[in-house]
């Protein structure tokens, strides 16, 4: 048999073990792994040596936002450069959300987004049907259960955001969380306390500066959220995803819940994991509004520490550029600010290079975080994994490679990064989606868009 592509000795991270290996690649798919064979002559149209190189499933993102309506104006990154900054960082499949007015139908959600990505997007891509205003759709168990079939196993729900209309009120969750645990789905939420948020919000913000956002959106508000929604899920025995975990005493509110069998998830993200609120203090802070905001220092390790034992499972990007232009109209009122940053092309160096490289996660960890844990939790089959039948996606490192981030030369449309200047190891000398080189020697080589909607399966509760 000649297979359509040979990845020959490199260094595989899969199901928790690191081997030396030859992976065959046939219409798509990992047809077979072998062991690295001392003969060169193989039967591929073409051969990659990949002596000394780590061989990573394809990185899943579950939490990113393209082309996300933001009032009158989107956020700047489309379903193109988007994607395409998401496979220069080593993704191959990721997850946004539909953003529907509440009380409109989740399927035409879907299909409102599913128009605007259509043959746009590089990778293979999903959406989380995003529920607000929960009271006011018509029948929500049927609704929410023909969202399941059409693909959105999982729906994503707000503590926050009241006066944006995103918030949901405890009575709603405790029934979305009733659905979801008789249909087999899983809810996601974002957990700030919305009526303390916009409070302090207000207080702060006629102060002027960016100083307002780490104090009008204190971790607490986080932490006692956290903890309220999970309290409910205990109650109705369902299953929950806390999205961008941000405090310390968030994870620690995950892991009691865990430990007294609550079936709660959690994900954090690298500005969470590695930046902290000083940044406010720079000269460019403006351009690092994003919500939650960075935390103090000292939430740091204990979000890595969540990773590595295990009460977080993942890690996503919630990539959601916003250009300079763009935030530059807030009038030194984060009111009035865009809440955003670029993080997709950044996600797995960012983790790479401070957690693996500095021995905070090991990389089959980082692999479960990146990889196994997104896909099965988000029911993404197929994928996730270096198993023969698989999906034969990949995100291909040097080890010893650095490059210093430059957003310049970033493929997100935003003219800044929060990690600009800094030493990266981890960007993906190839990209490789269901076969297909995406990324080769570090340079996008895709043409044109092959990224497929995936219908998605049920989550597995992890
Ligand atoms: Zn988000």
């Amino acid at each position: 048999m000649v297979y359509d592509l040979a990845l020959l000795g490199g260094t595989a991270v899969s199901g928790g073990k690191v081997f030396l290996c030859d992976i065959f690649i046939s219409a798509g798919k990992i047809a077979a792994i072998s062991k690295p064979s001392s003969k060169k002559k193989t039967q591929a149209k073409k051969t990659i040596d990949l002596s000394g190189k780590l061989v990573l499933p394809g990185i899943i993102d579950s939490h990113t936002h393209f082309h996300l309506k933001l009032g009158k104006n989107y956020s700047s990154d489309d379903f193109d450069n988007g994607s395409a900054a998401a496979a220069c960082g080593g993704i191959t499949a990721y997850i946004d959300y539909t953003g529907q007015p509440g009380g409109t139908d989740l399927v035409k959600g879907l299909e409102d987004r599913l128009s605007s990505a259509d043959g746009k997007s590089y990778i293979d891509y999903s959406f989380h049907s995003q529920i607000t205003g929960f009271n006011g759709l018509k029948n929500p168990e049927k609704q929410m259960k023909a969202a399941f079939k059409a693909g959105m196993t999982t729906f994503k729900m707000f503590t926050a955001y009241a006066k944006r209309g995103l918030m949901s009120r405890d009575d709603e969750f405790f029934r979305a969380l009733e659905i979801a645990r008789d249909i087999g789905a899983l809810i996601c939420v974002h957990c700030e306390n919305g009526y303390l948020c916009d409070m302090l919000t207000d207080r702060y913000a006629p102060s002027g500066g960016i100083g307002a956002l780490p104090m009008s959106r204190p971790a607490f508000t986080e932490i006692e959220s956290v903890g309220r929604v999970a309290q409910i899920a205990a109650a109705v025995k369902a299953p929950v995803y806390f999205v961008h975990l941000s405090a310390a005493g968030s994870a620690a509110s995950v892991q009691a819940a865990r430990e007294i069998g609550v079936k709660a998830m959690a994900e954090t993200c690298p500005h969470y994991l590695c930046l902290s609120d000083k940044m406010y203090a720079e000269d460019d802070a403006w351009l690092y509004s994003c919500c939650p905001p960075f935390r103090g220092k000292e939430n740091n390790m204990p979000l890595w520490h969540g990773l590595d034992s295990g009460s977080i499972q993942s890690i996503a990007s919630d990539s959601c550029s916003i250009t300079r232009k763009m935030k530059s109209g807030w009038g030194n009122d984060i009111r009035n600010m865009p809440m955003g940053i670029p993080g997709s092309q950044t996600l797995m160096p960012a983790v790479y290079t401070y957690g693996v490289k500095q021995g905070k996660i090991t990389i089959e960890r980082m692999v479960e975080c990146f990889c196994e844990n997104p896909a099965r939790i988000m029911g993404l089959k197929n994928k996730g994994f270096i198993k023969k039948g698989y999906d034969a996606d990949f995100a291909i490192i040097d080890p010893f490679k650095s490059v210093k981030v430059d957003s310049g030369k970033l493929m997100h449309n935003a003219d800044y990064s929060v990690w600009q200047g800094k030493t990266f190891y981890g960007f993906p000398d190839y990209t490789i989606l269901r076969g297909k080189i995406l990324v080769e020697n570090g340079k996008f080589i895709a043409k044109k868009p092959s990224g497929k909607y995936i219908k998605r399966s049920a989550p597995e509760i992890i």
